[in-house]
C-alpha cells in the first residue's frame, strides 16, 4: 500500500511538470455566476413529455432535447406543448445510426456510411423536426456519443460536418465538465445524468463551480425508475439547487449557453490566453501569439491586459505547436518589452536542432513593446515545435515580456 502511495505521488508529480495552465480571469457568466448547468435529453423518450417537461416547467427552468422525429410523431402534440414552452428541440439524426457492434444498428451502422449521406441524414431530420415542431434545430448529439464513419483505412471523424452544420455537438459518457474558454463546440462533453441520485451528481456540480465550468448533464427518460432513466427525485433536488441563487448557477438550453460562451469569447479575442496549435495565415505568416503559446514554468504569466507573457525565472519557457503544409525558411520577428535595469539577459529561440539566440534589448519601458527581427528558421512540413527561454538561469529580475514571435516565409 505504501509503495503505491509512493508510486502515484510520483506520477502526479510528473504530470505536474509538464502541465500547462492557462492563466485566464474565471468565465463571465452571466449577472456573476459561477457556472452554467445544461440539461439535455436524449432519442425523445415516452415520458420526456409528460413527466419530464412538467417537472421542468413546475421549476421554470428550459432543457434541450434531441429528438429523433419518427419518435415525436408518436406523441406529437406533447412534443408541441414543451417546444412552445420554450424547451430546445435539437437533433438527434433520423435514424439513430451507432456502431454496428450494437446489433441493433447494424443495417445503420456508423461503419457503413459516407460524408454525404450523414450530411443529407442531418438535413432531413432538420427539416423533419421543423415541420413537426415549428423550430429548426441549432444543436447535435451524437447517437451513443460516436464521431466516427467507416472503418480501419476507411474511417473519418464527422465532427468537421457538425461543426459546419451546427452551432454545437454534443457527446455522452464523457468524463469532465466543458472548459468554456477551451471547448470545441462541436464537441461539447455530455456527463451522464441518468440512473444517478443528487448526491452522486452534487460533487460534480461543486467542482464544476469551482472551476467555472459548464456541466452539460444527458439522460434519456424521465422517471421514477428503469434502465436509461434520469430520475424524477434527482432532478427535483437539482433543479431545486439549481435556482437557489446562492449557488450561482445558470441553467440554461445548450443552444442558449453555446451562443452566449461563442459571442463572450469573440469579445475577449486578445485577451486570454487559450493554448492551440498555430497554422498559417492567408499569406504565409505564422503568428505566434501569447494568446495561443503555453506558458511553462514555475512562474511565469500571461498578462491578459497586454496579451503578453512574463517570465520572471530562468527555469519559464514558451512553447508553441505549429502545424505547416509546407515546411520552409522563415524571418522571425519578436515583438516584447522590457525595463532598462532588467534588459540584456541572453535568449534562446529552439526549434529542432535549430537555434537562434540573442540578447533582450532595451525596448523602453515595459508598456513599450518593441518588434525587431531576430534571425531565421527553416521549418519541416507538419509538426514543429518553437520553444523560447532564457540561455541561463536567473534567480531576480525578469526576462522580457513576450507578445508576439512572427514568422514570415521568405520568398525563394
Ligand atoms: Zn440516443
Amino acid at each position: 500500500m505504501k509503495q503505491r502511495l509512493v508510486i502515484s505521488f510520483l506520477a502526479v508529480i510528473a504530470f505536474a511538470a509538464s502541465t500547462v495552465y492557462a492563466q485566464n480571469p474565471p468565465f463571465p457568466w452571466p449577472e456573476g455566476k459561477k457556472m452554467a448547468i445544461s440539461l439535455s435529453f436524449d432519442d425523445a423518450r415516452t415520458s420526456n413529455p409528460t413527466l419530464g417537461v412538467s417537472l421542468l416547467d413546475e421549476f421554470g427552468v428550459k432543457a434541450t432535447f434531441f429528438v429523433v422525429p419518427s419518435a415525436v410523431q408518436r406523441n406529437l402534440e406533447g412534443w408541441k406543448k414543451a417546444a412552445a414552452n420554450g424547451h430546445e428541440m435539437a437533433n438527434h439524426s433520423i435514424q439513430h445510426p451507432c456502431s454496428g457492434n450494437f446489433v441493433w444498428s447494424r443495417n445503420r451502422a456508423l461503419e457503413d456510411y459516407t460524408l454525404g449521406r450523414m450530411r443529407t441524414e442531418l438535413m432531413q431530420a432538420n427539416a423533419e423536426i421543423e415541420s413537426l415542431l415549428g423550430v429548426t434545430p441549432v444543436v447535435y448529439a451524437y447517437p451513443c456519443g460516436l464521431t466516427f464513419i467507416g472503418k480501419g483505412e476507411y474511417t473519418q471523424s464527422f465532427v468537421p460536418l457538425i461543426s459546419e452544420m451546427f452551432l454545437a455537438g454534443r457527446g455522452w459518457l464523457d468524463e469532465a465538465p466543458v472548459d468554456p474558454f477551451y471547448a470545441d463546440m462541436a464537441q461539447l462533453t455530455g456527463m451522464k445524468m441518468d440512473n444517478m441520485e443528487f448526491e452522486e451528481i452534487l460533487p460534480i456540480i461543486t467542482s464544476a463551480s469551482e472551476n467555472g465550468q459548464w456541466l452539460v448533464l444527458a439522460g434519456h427518460e424521465t422517471n421514477e425508475s428503469g434502465n436509461q432513466t434520469t430520475y424524477l427525485r434527482m432532478l427535483r433536488q437539482l433543479l431545486a439547487y439549481a435556482n437557489d441563487p446562492e449557488n450561482g448557477i445558470w441553467i440554461a438550453p445548450i443552444g442558449t449557453v453555446a451562443h452566449y460562451v461563442k459571442e463572450k469569447r469573440e469579445l475577449m479575442a486578445g485577451n486570454v490566453n487559450i493554448p492551440g496549435i498555430v497554422r498559417s495565415a492567408t499569406d504565409g505568416t505564422l503568428n505566434l501569439t501569447a494568446e495561443t503559446g503555453k506558458g511553462i514554468g514555475p512562474d511565469i504569466k500571461y498578462m491578459p491586459e497586454w496579451n503578453a507573457f512574463g517570465w520572471f525565472t530562468g527555469k519559464d519557457r514558451v512553447e508553441w505547436d505549429l502545424a505547416l503544409e509546407k515546411g520552409g525558411v522563415y524571418d522571425v520577428w519578436m515583438e516584447w518589452s522590457v525595463s532598462d535595469k532588467e534588459s540584456g539577459k541572453p535568449f534562446v529561440l529552439i526549434s529542432g536542432d535549430q537555434k537562434i539566440t540573442g540578447k533582450v534589448e532595451k525596448s523602453g519601458s515595459w508598456e513599450t513593446f518593441k518588434k525587431i527581427k531576430i534571425g531565421q528558421l527553416t521549418l519541416k512540413d507538419d509538426y514543429n515545435l518553437v520553444q523560447l527561454k532564457a540561455v541561463e538561469d536567473f534567480d531576480t529580475g525578469a526576462l522580457m515580456d513576450i507578445k508576439a514571435l512572427t514568422l514570415v516565409p521568405v520568398k525563394r
